[in-house]
């Protein structure tokens, strides 16, 4: 165990506070960058939540406007959390090799990972675990041959998502043949189809649509095992692993309403002690939360991430010297569910005092933008008076410039 001391500047530490950030009403974002913000618009869920942790750090950090989605990407995980990470995407990623990556599911040479979504035809809502279920099968009818193997996860029952391959289960059609499809029910609406190009026809199911993503680029190993990322089996630990990064899934970490955080912030606090460079922690609940259109729910995940994984990192991460930043990845709208590409909001606090910070913490992905010019204090930043203390909020930062994320370096293997 190394000293974190010991370690030039401190660990960066970063939380991801999954699709936590949500568009302002047209009249705020019409509005002039400071002091003109309109009255009346509706507060967003970073506004309404009660984050005590987090307006502490922010009273002494930095608040920033950076843009995670490049405008040439769609807003999602896929694409904010590389670029979070140090690789912004140059086209859409494949989200396939993201899911195979979370859950250690192996693709052979030569074969290649498709994600799968099964959502009601009518309005598009995820479908129920029995849907997914009659799924899994149709699609192996589909596709076909003795030899279709079926591992479907103990997650299927809709109420674990995300919560690993867990007691996998595989059925062997073929008597010694290989097989050639292999379908994984992931937890919730998802799937995931195995095997060589191309996709077997979906199945049309009554009532149900099912989505295949498409192919896309699959994120390059930029970091090594002394970035540690902490995060339940899903799109964050995949483009992790890809990405070259050592993850780490506390039990009980689910990236769903509930998950336990404070089993993430532990294990955040023992990889700060073992030395780790960087330490990502990625917390999907208000992602979902807004996903289910539970706008209550988002709101108690982001209060559930300041109390039980913010609060306790904040004396770790003083202790070792470092950094930390907080930010979503992108933007979810609990009044439709849909992913919001506009720049989010993001708090960096030094524990070695503001001014180091504009220096140091681009670093730890972003780049000349930020570092070149001094990031604006958090008391600029904010358009209301100067008596309110600012917070990581998407109105705090609506009049501030855009930072972009910059690549990170390639590292040896
Ligand atoms: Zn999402």
């Amino acid at each position: 165990m190394r000293t974190p001391g010991a370690r030039r500047g401190g660990p960066e530490v970063l939380v991801i506070l999954d699709g936590a950030s949500e568009p302002l009403g047209a009249g705020a974002l019409g509005a002039g960058p400071l002091g003109s913000e309109p009255l009346g618009s509706e507060p967003t869920s970073l506004e309404r939540a009660a984050t005590p942790a987090l307006d502490a750090l922010c009273a002494a950090g930095t608040l920033t406007r950076v843009r995670t989605v490049a405008p040439w990407l769609e807003a999602g995980s896929e694409h904010a959390i590389p670029a979070l990470l140090g690789w912004v995407p140059p086209a859409p990623v494949d989200r396939g090799a993201i899911e195979a990556a979370a859950r250690g599911i192996e693709v052979p040479a030569g074969c290649r990972a498709w994600r799968v979504d099964v959502r009601v035809a009518l309005d598009g809502a995820r479908a129920d675990a029995g849907a997914v279920r009659e799924s899994v099968g149709e699609v192996l009818a589909r596709a076909d041959a003795g030899a279709v193997r079926e591992a479907r996860a103990s997650a299927d029952a809709g109420t674990d998502a995300d919560a690993g391959i867990g007691a996998v289960r595989e059925v062997c059609g073929g008597r010694g043949a290989s097989p050639r499809f292999a379908v994984h029910a992931l937890g919730g609406h998802r799937l995931l189809v195995v095997g060589s190009a191309p996709l077997p026809t979906l199945p049309a199911l009554a009532g149900l649509t099912l989505h295949a993503w498409p192919q896309g680029v699959v994120p390059p190993r930029l970091l090594g095992a002394d970035t540690v990322v902490i995060a339940a089996p899903g799109a964050a630990a995949g483009i992790a692993r890809l990405m070259g990064a050592r993850v780490v899934t506390p039990p009980g970490a689910t990236g769903q309403p509930g998950s336990d955080l404070a089993a993430k912030a532990r294990a955040a606090i023992d990889a700060i002690a073992d030395g780790a460079a960087r330490v990502v922690v990625h917390v999907g609940a208000p992602d979902e939360a807004a996903h289910e259109l539970d706008a209550a729910g988002k709101v108690i995940a982001i209060e559930a991430a300041d109390r039980d994984l913010i609060a306790p990192l904040v004396a770790t991460v003083r202790a070792a010297g470092g950094t930390l930043r907080i930010c979503p990845d992108h933007g979810c709208d609990p009044a439709d569910g849909r992913h919001v590409a506009a720049p989010v909001p993001c708090l960096t606090w030094s524990a070695q005092g503001a001014p180091s910070s504009a220096q140091r913490a681009p670093d730890f992905a972003q780049g000349a933008p930020l570092s070149a010019q001094r990031a604006p204090d958090c008391a600029q930043g904010t358009p209301r008076s100067a008596h309110v203390a600012p917070r990581l909020t998407e109105r705090a930062v609506a009049g501030l410039p855009v930072v972009e994320l910059a690549q990170r370096e390639r590292v040896a293997a």
